[in-house]
């Protein structure tokens, strides 16, 4: 039997097989501390699973709308207007299968042969499979611990073409928690607007920030970026939901019916009665997300003090998301060595910066409990002088 040639060009999830890797290691019993998780580590709250078990005993369990329940898409559109300042209606939102079928559904409308699409490295790891899934090209842009690993005005400016169809920004970032400020924002916005691409907007982390990090969406900067912004966001990060699959996309209603075409004959709806949870999450009390946000903030505090009295590891400290990406240069390891080794030798699971494009750093999430990290990172610290 023969494959489709699409296949061999994507590598699978290696976050996806690092973590199943270090469940199953834990289900056999071994004590693993991981930090590989990429969902933050709480139950989802209650009054959003209430809403949701009211919707299924009320019969709300039949196809629905394509594009998602309208009280969704009103609720989407209503937080984007509150929170975000950007002026879109329901008929500008789609509802999709997690924020993922948002960006894989959206490359599969916009982005054919020929077509270059700008990606800042390090980046979330699936955003180059999905554009070469749509037979376009990633053009990946290395950043530096040094710029906090943002791209730059110049950089961008630098790669984009005749051939260039979009370009994704991811702020906060997955995974370095790097966020643009807003006048980092506005330069970008100019240069979108300048060169006359699109930009898509990949804000899942929007609500996890710390200490005074303030998070602009791009489409907010002027009228001519909102017109060539294409917004992607979910409930997974925020609302601690990755499994009831629920993202979104907003863009103009040109792309919206596009993308709405593609899911009518790949996913249609999402789940129908898992939609009224989306709902209660957003028109119900935000306190949920505050909770969270304060246990990472303490995390945060913990984990990056620690990696960098680590000899020789260091790691900027995140403005956002749940994540430290720590430079593993001095070690003289490679990313995916040093992870097999760790987890091997310590049970420790990271995930290898080679998936995120840069080899020389790992990726630590901090969505765990504080045992798991002092417990996790003192078999770290052993690791790394055992090397030498
Ligand atoms: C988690 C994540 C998503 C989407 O997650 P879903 O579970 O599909 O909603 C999208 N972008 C980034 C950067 C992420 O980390």
């Amino acid at each position: 039997m023969k494959l489709a040639a699409r296949v061999n060009q994507v590598s699978p999830s290696l976050t996806l097989a690092i973590s199943a890797k270090a469940k199953e290691m834990k289900a056999s019993g071994i004590d693993v501390c991981s930090f590989s998780a990429g969902e933050p580590d709480f139950p989802t709250p209650q009054h959003v699973c209430d809403a949701a078990k009211k919707a299924l005993d009320e019969g709300k369990t039949k196809y629905g709308a394509v594009a998602g329940e309208l009280a969704l898409r009103e609720a989407i559109a209503n937080k984007l207007k509150t929170f975000n300042k950007l002026d879109y209606s329901a008929q500008n939102i789609i509802v999709t299968n997690g924020g993922k079928f948002s960006l894989y559904n959206l490359m599969q409308t916009l982005v054919e042969e020929g077509d270059e699409v700008i990606i800042p490295a390090p980046f979330w790891l699936s955003y180059p499979q999905m554009v070469k899934l749509a037979g376009g090209t990633p053009i990946v842009v290395d950043t530096k611990a040094d710029t906090n690993y943002k791209i730059t005005p110049e950089q961008l400016q630098a790669v984009i073409t005749p051939r260039t169809k979009l370009f994704i920004l991811n702020s906060p970032s997955n995974p370095t928690g790097t966020v643009y400020s807003p006048s980092e924002i506005r330069a970008l916005a100019k240069l979108v607007v300048d060169n006359d691409i699109l930009v898509v907007s990949d804000e899942i982390y929007e609500n996890i920030l710390y200490d005074d990090a303030e998070h602009l969406s791009i489409g907010a900067v002027s009228p001519e970026v909102f017109q060539r912004t294409i917004l992607c966001n979910g409930f997974a990060k925020s609302y601690s939901m990755t499994g009831w699959r629920i993202g979104y996309t907003a863009a103009s209603e040109e792309i919206i019916g596009a993308m709405g075409k593609i899911q009518s004959h790949s996913t249609s709806n999402v789940c129908t009665f898992a939609q009224y949870g989306a709902i209660a999450a957003l028109n119900e009390s935000q306190e949920c997300v505050q909770t969270m946000l304060k246990a990472f903030t303490e995390r945060r505090e913990y984990i990056c003090q620690a990696i960098n009295n680590i000899e020789q590891l260091s790691c900027p400290r995140p403005d956002g998301a749940f994540y430290v990406f720590v430079d593993i240069s001095k070690t003289g390891k490679k990313s995916l060595d040093f992870c097999s080794t760790l987890l091997e030798s310590e049970q420790v699971a990271a995930i290898p910066g080679i998936a995120f494009g840069a080899d020389d750093c790992i990726r630590m999430s901090y969505a765990t409990d504080m045992e798991t990290i002092k417990k996790g990172i003192a078999r770290l610290e052993r690791f790394v002088s055992s090397l030498g």
